[in-house]
């Protein structure tokens, strides 16, 4: 039996793609980088693409897919979405040859050692999902683009080993920042984006059960900063007598570069 490895190669509104793998398994969550891009980073931490046999997508906005195409044809790698999702993509144009139906994606799947459990995020596309992983030893979750934390969301989440969970914005950088009015509104709104507050707000519940490793993702370049976002979660951990780097391990993924591979 293997143990997961984790490692997010880019986080935010201009790209997002993660690496994960278990045994014999590879697989990416997202493909929001172009190609070129994606072989640099993975070869920067070791990772051989050449092993992902699966693109699990969460949405069909561009910083989620916009290498998609042309990495499951060069891989040869399986491309599994909402079937919504999918049909977004087409009526763009976009061709997905090694798009995989699943009957129920809903309900869940496998991934050659991988069992995949999508769950639906409150978030402005036309269908989004989070994706809760399981090796048998081990589970794992990701969730960014979510306006908010529903009761589904959080029992989707908990028990989870590692949490990949957005924490985009600063409130107030996003109130007094440049963006306009009706971005601002979309973004902090019940199907835009989590703040450091949300995701914090989550993360004391998530260590008591049993999350040992957060990564904080998805964060704005305009209305955040790694430390507001790291300092947020870890001040509200501390209210809760939890200590950082004891008790849980926090990190925050990058927009231009891989974080460190997170073996569990
Ligand atoms: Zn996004
Ligand atoms: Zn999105």
């Amino acid at each position: 039996m293997g143990s997961f490895e984790i490692c997010t190669l880019a986080s935010g509104s201009k790209g997002n793609c993660t690496y994960i793998s278990s045994g014999d398994t590879s697989l990416i969550v997202d493909e929001g980088l172009s190609v070129r891009e994606l072989k640099l980073r993975a070869e920067k931490r070791g990772i051989d693409l050449s092993s992902v046999s699966a693109v699990l997508v969460t949405h069909e906005h561009y910083d989620h897919v916009k290498g998609l195409e042309q990495f499951s044809c060069e891989s040869g790698a399986r491309v599994y979405m909402p079937l919504t999702c999918y049909e977004t993509m087409r009526a763009r144009g976009e061709r997905l040859t090694r798009y995989e139906h699943v009957d129920g994606f809903e309900t869940g799947f496998d991934v050659g050692d991988i069992r995949v459990e999508p769950f639906r995020l409150p978030h402005d596309a036309r269908y989004t999902v989070g994706y809760r992983l399981s090796d048998g030893k081990n589970d794992i979750a990701i969730a960014t683009d979510l306006g908010y934390v529903s009761d589904n969301t959080l029992s989707r989440l908990s028990g989870c080993k590692a949490v990949i969970i957005e924490s985009n914005h600063d409130k107030l950088m996003l109130e007094k920042g440049r963006y306009p009015f009706p971005l601002k509104m979309r973004i902090a709104g019940k199907t835009g984006h989590l703040s450091n507050d949300d995701s914090a707000a989550i993360a004391a519940q998530l260590v008591a059960g049993g999350t040992e490793r957060i990564l904080l993702a998805h964060l704005s370049e305009d209305n955040n900063t790694p430390e507001l976002a790291f300092e947020t979660t870890k001040e509200q951990l501390e209210r809760h007598g939890i200590r950082e780097g004891d008790d849980v391990v926090l990190d925050v993924a990058y927009q231009y570069r891989p974080s460190e591979i997170i073996r569990l």
